[in-house]
């Protein structure tokens, strides 16, 4: 039996879906004007392993991850630039090139960490009409007032608001005075519809009963989880700064145009810290996958490395740490090589342990040390290939690629063979710097009769 930690009641629950096949499953996705950083990636790998997880026990999963190109204002409060057009603004392109660009480098980011893709990719902008019904839907049930930006939901009509995140109501009028709409009735208000400035032309808006403008952020993902998954959604999941705000506003629209649960199970995934503070697009002190790749990391050294710290626990990034990760994950692949190729029986013992950790809220670090078990264990070589397989099922790192050739990462082959374009042209200097990084990286050039050959240092 698989047991969660929910949000919504801050216990961790045994996961009854609705439906004993299917589960339904809504993950908040990025808001694509930058690229994606490794914080926002540990809360993808997270629902990755959840799916995984899911599938591990039996479940087909129905899985949305939104795309947010629309609606994300730069300030709180539904106040300020849109995030998109003002990077659209920095970056000379259009809004929608913005938006085509970081939605394709978000992908391939989670190509390289093997994340699975979910069933539905759902974008914002192509559910503005599922949006202005919603919003319709509210108006009709009398939650809706409109002020001079645009159209707003009355928190104080939704008697529950806040039962996510347990706010305290009264602190928060205190701070929303900082940056205050005065025209709004309560603090927490949120916009469902802004207007296009008079002043100025939108690149991204559109008609609607109200006027023109654009959605609010938040009701892009109830718009689109009502439509894809159904009124009441099995799991909703995101990082755990979407609690206070973006998901209490879901459920507030959700519920009052549905009269139903929004979500049963809220998954939230704490933060990758960096030097104490939380890795962000705003504070400027973020790495992306590129940047690691860049340095000389394979993309799954990063999986493995997030898989050390259970997802409710801050994970503190440093390049020590990660470097400790990339020594274990070099060790655990040559391990894993050393069994050879034949495949044997999955052993029962280790996967009903590995199996009760995945179940209990995921407990991966335990799981982890399941594997490292099964190596130490006295089944037979072709056994513990196979037990070690099935588990990648959830770790997802992709044992079954792993062969001897291509154990030495595509960044380590490229510089091997920038070596050999140095040597032909005789720049020594050059090729000697060359074989220093290689040999950081952790690999020994042999120069064979036959050309150069890798090993790897033990
Ligand atoms: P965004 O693109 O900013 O909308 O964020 C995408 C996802 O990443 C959301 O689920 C956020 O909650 C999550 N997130 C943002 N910052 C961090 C962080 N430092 N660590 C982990 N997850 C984060
Ligand atoms: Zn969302």
């Amino acid at each position: 039996m698989l047991r969660l930690f929910n949000t919504l009641s801050r216990t961790i629950e045994d996961f009854k879906p609705q439906n004993d096949k299917e589960v339904t499953f809504y993950a908040c996705g990025p808001t694509v004007y930058d690229f994606a950083h490794i914080g926002n990636l540990r809360t993808f790998i997270l629902g990755d392993i959840l799916k995984r997880v899911l599938v591990f026990n039996g479940y087909n999963v129905k899985h949305v991850i939104n795309i947010t190109d629309v609606g994300h204002l730069t300030g709180d409060q539904d106040l300020g630039e849109d995030k998109i057009e003002k990077s659209a603004r920095l970056e000379s392109k259009s809004a929608w090139d913005i938006a085509e660009f970081y939605t394709k480098a978000f992908k391939a980011d989670l190509e390289k960490l093997n994340i699975v893709p979910p069933t539905i990719w759902a974008k914002a902008t192509d559910h503005i009409s599922e949006q202005i019904e919603l919003i319709k839907q509210l108006e009709t049930k009398g939650f809706i007032y409109k002020i001079s930006d645009g159209l707003y939901f009355d928190t104080a009509k939704f008697p529950d608001y806040g039962k996510l995140a347990r706010l305290n109501l009264e602190g928060q009028e205190e701070g929303a005075r900082v940056e205050a709409n005065n025209e709004k009735k309560n603090p927490t208000d949120f916009a469902v519809w802004k207007f296009s400035p008079v002043d100025k032309q939108r690149q991204m808006e559109w008609d609607s009963p109200w006027g023109k403008g654009f959605p609010g952020w938040h009701l892009e993902c109830s718009a689109m989880s009502m439509k894809y998954l159904g009124e009441t959604v099995d799991i909703h999941a995101g990082g755990i700064d979407l609690i206070p705000v973006h998901h209490t506003n879901e459920i507030a629209q959700s519920e009052s145009a549905s009269g139903k649960k929004f979500v049963n199970y809220w998954v939230h995934g704490d933060f990758v810290l960096i030097n104490e503070n939380r890795m962000s697009k705003s504070e400027g002190n973020f790495i992306t996958l590129t940047t690691l790749e860049e340095k000389g990391y394979d993309p799954l050294v990063y999986r493995f490395y997030s898989l050390s710290a259970h997802y409710r626990s801050k994970l503190n990034f440093s390049f020590d740490s990660l470097d400790n990760a990339r020594q274990s994950w070099r060790k655990l692949k040559e391990k894993f090589l050393d069994l050879g190729e034949q495949n044997g029986i999955v052993d029962e013992d280790s996967l009903k342990k590995f199996q009760d950790y995945i179940n209990d809220d995921l407990s991966m670090p335990q799981a982890m040390a399941v594997v490292w078990d099964v190596f130490k264990s006295s089944l037979a070589d072709s056994d513990k290939r196979s037990t070690l397989l099935k588990f990648d099922e959830v770790l997802g790192l992709g044992l079954n690629n792993i062969s001897a050739q291509s154990v030495a990462p595509e960044e380590v082959k490229k510089l091997v063979q920038d070596r050999e374009v140095a040597r032909i042209a005789k720049k020594w200097t050059e090729a000697d710097q060359i074989r220093k990084k290689v040999l950081d990286l952790g690999w020994i050039i042999e120069d064979e009769t036959f050309g150069p050959h890798l090993k790897k240092i033990d």
